[in-house]
């Protein structure tokens, strides 16, 4: 047997980031960026106003109050989007709109509130824009309410690196500095084989002896979630002829990672094994973890090399192998070189047990409650209860040698899936 570590080590070192593509803008989305952004600009490009309000000359209101006001004749109007033809000259203001650029001569801004506009705010939008003066109620110091320029990004500078995990924000980052494309690492084509003449599709009727087959959906499913493309292939049978063809049909789709389930235990019909070792070159683990004990992972030679993981075929043991050995796997390719999952203390509800003398990944539901995460098992444990994984949103990783946690203990909790809980 070998751990969970040296297997994932070996597996990893095959896998390394694809090759850049360019995207339009929403496609790059949690994608990683295969470039360095350099801005193209200040931004803001000019000084501008933060607030709705009056642009002043600081120096002009340095004694302005509520008691004792200071009084300044109104020379014009700006919106956002355009700009003062004329400059704040000594005993003048402009009322200003937020984002709109300060004009010449002006240094601060006084919001609406501290002006006489705020205060006797009687009459129209248009009454506003017609007056002829405002009183100022409040002193400013130079650049107050004002936002100057480059503050944010400044022209030839770097504003997102190479590297960089794509989130929302950043994409608006891109657009700010005029890109519509950029480039990222290229998204893993992965192909899913499920193995097993006990299998049927989702949309047949079962017949006796026979299941559905869940693996190839589960396992999809996490794909697209890890940020990968798969490619299902259907159900390869226990014979020869018939896997070596699926493979190879495969193989032709022109994929990254090839994922099969089942047939790579000890059974009498775990041919997957004999066909890989033929397509390529194999390793057959049984890895000190549970569930997911059997594991192989090798390449097939395509016309390019394949790495290819053999998934277990029981339900549970499927997602986790996934886990622990596809999404890093996908995430390297994709660019990603972290891939440890936030996890959470958490207060164990229920004793766990380890008896396997193998690392034990117990599914759990976390919650919070009273201000403090606890957790509990999903109930029955066993490697083919589908639901034990499905109800679950975290893991208690039990090392290999700990046979015992008493409930009521601190245990850190992997956490699978962060859903928005009501607050
Ligand atoms: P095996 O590794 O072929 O011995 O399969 C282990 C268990 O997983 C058996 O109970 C299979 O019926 C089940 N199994 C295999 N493939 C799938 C699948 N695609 N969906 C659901 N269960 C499966
Ligand atoms: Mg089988």
């Amino acid at each position: 047997m070998i751990s969970v570590e040296e297997a994932r080590a070996y597996i990893l070192k095959h896998f390394h980031p694809l090759e850049a593509e360019r995207v339009d803008l929403l496609s790059a989305l949690d994608r990683v960026l295969a470039e360095d952004i350099i801005s193209d600009l200040d931004v803001p490009p000019f000084n501008n106003s933060a607030m709705d309000g009056y642009a002043v000359r600081a120096q002009d209101i340095a004694s302005a109050s509520r008691e004792k006001p200071v009084t300044l004749r109104v020379i014009g109007n700006i919106a956002a989007g355009y700009v003062a033809q004329n400059r704040v000259e000594p005993g003048t203001a402009m009322r200003i709109m937020t984002g709109a650029p300060l004009p010449e001569g002006a240094d601060a801004v006084v919001r609406f509130e501290e002006t006489s506009e705020g205060v006797d705010a009687k009459g129209t939008r248009e009454d506003a824009k017609r007056r002829e003066s405002v009183e100022i109620l409040k002193a400013m110091q130079r650049g107050d309410n004002t936002r100057a320029a480059g503050e944010d990004m400044r022209k030839g500078n770097l504003v997102l690196s190479r590297g960089t995990v794509l989130r929302a924000p950043a994409i608006g980052v891109l657009a700010t500095v005029g890109k519509k494309q950029v480039a990222v690492h290229r998204r893993p084509r992965v192909a899913i084989l499920a193995t097993g003449d006990e299998l049927v599709s989702a949309d047949e009727p079962l017949a006796p002896g026979k299941i559905r087959n869940s693996n190839e959906y589960s396992n999809a499913a996490a794909v697209l979630k890890a940020g990968g493309i798969p490619i299902q292939l259907g159900i390869a049978r226990d014979n020869i002829a018939d896997l070596t063809a699926k493979i190879r049909a495969g193989l032709d789709a022109d994929v990254d990672l090839f994922l099969t389930s089942a047939g790579v235990s000890v059974g009498d019909y775990d041919i997957v094994k004999d066909v890989l070792g033929a397509e390529g070159e194999m390793h057959f683990w049984q890895v000190k973890m549970k569930p997911g004990k059997p594991l192989a992972f090798g390449v097939l030679r395509g016309k390019k090399p394949v790495p290819i993981l053999g998934l277990p075929g029981n339900p549970v043991s499927s997602i986790v192998s996934f886990e622990i050995f596809a999404r890093p796997a996908i995430l390297t390719m994709l660019g990603k070189n972290k891939f440890t999952r936030p996890s959470v203390t958490a207060q164990l509800l229920e004793d766990a047990t380890n008896s396997a003398d193998r690392r034990n990944f117990i599914r759990v539901i976390v919650e919070k409650k009273n201000g403090e995460y606890v957790a509990r098992t999903t109930g029955e444990q066993g490697s083919g209860i589908l639901t034990s994984i499905s109800k679950a949103n975290g893991l208690l990783v039990m090392p290999e040698d700990l046979t015992f946690i008493r409930a009521g203990s601190e245990v850190e909790i992997q956490m699978l899936d962060w859903p928005e809980f009501e607050a």
